[in-house]
């Protein structure tokens, strides 16, 4: 372990379960899968470690305006769609347009470090279910 913060049994667990699933969970959801591994385990210490493996670069908190907070334990820099209808989060496996903060960095004049940018509509499973198709 190279990192400054030590990687202790209660975040490997975390991270574990954050890098098992592509569905971009909420904190509850987290603390449900680790309490299997770990069952002294209280929500407070899996929102704590989530803080802790964000500032470590380990994961993403992903905020999209509602309630709650999701997790992504991929941290590369990519693009989500949110399902308008069920909430689902889902990666959109297009590379990041850089062009963008160039538009951006001219149209200001200054300099851009980054950008967001998500997608909204309709998912594919909700889309099937839909009353219409
Ligand atoms: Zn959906
Ligand atoms: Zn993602």
């Amino acid at each position: 372990m190279t990192k400054a913060t030590r990687m202790t049994k209660q975040k490997r667990v975390i991270l574990d379960v954050l890098k098992s699933t592509k569905s971009h969970p909420p904190a509850d959801w987290i603390y449900m899968q680790a309490r299997k591994e770990l069952p002294n385990l209280s929500l407070g210490t899996v929102y704590r470690n989530l803080n802790i493996l964000k500032d470590m670069g380990e994961i993403l908190e992903l905020n999209y305006g509602s309630t709650l907070s999701r997790y992504d334990g991929n941290p590369q820099e990519h693009y989500h769609f949110v399902c308008e209808k069920c909430g689902a989060v889902l990666d959109v496996d297009i590379p990041i347009q850089k062009e963008l903060d160039m538009l951006a960095a001219q149209a200001l004049e200054t300099e851009i470090k980054h950008h967001r940018l998500e997608f909204y509509g309709t998912c594919r499973k909700c889309k099937a279910a839909g009353p219409q198709s």
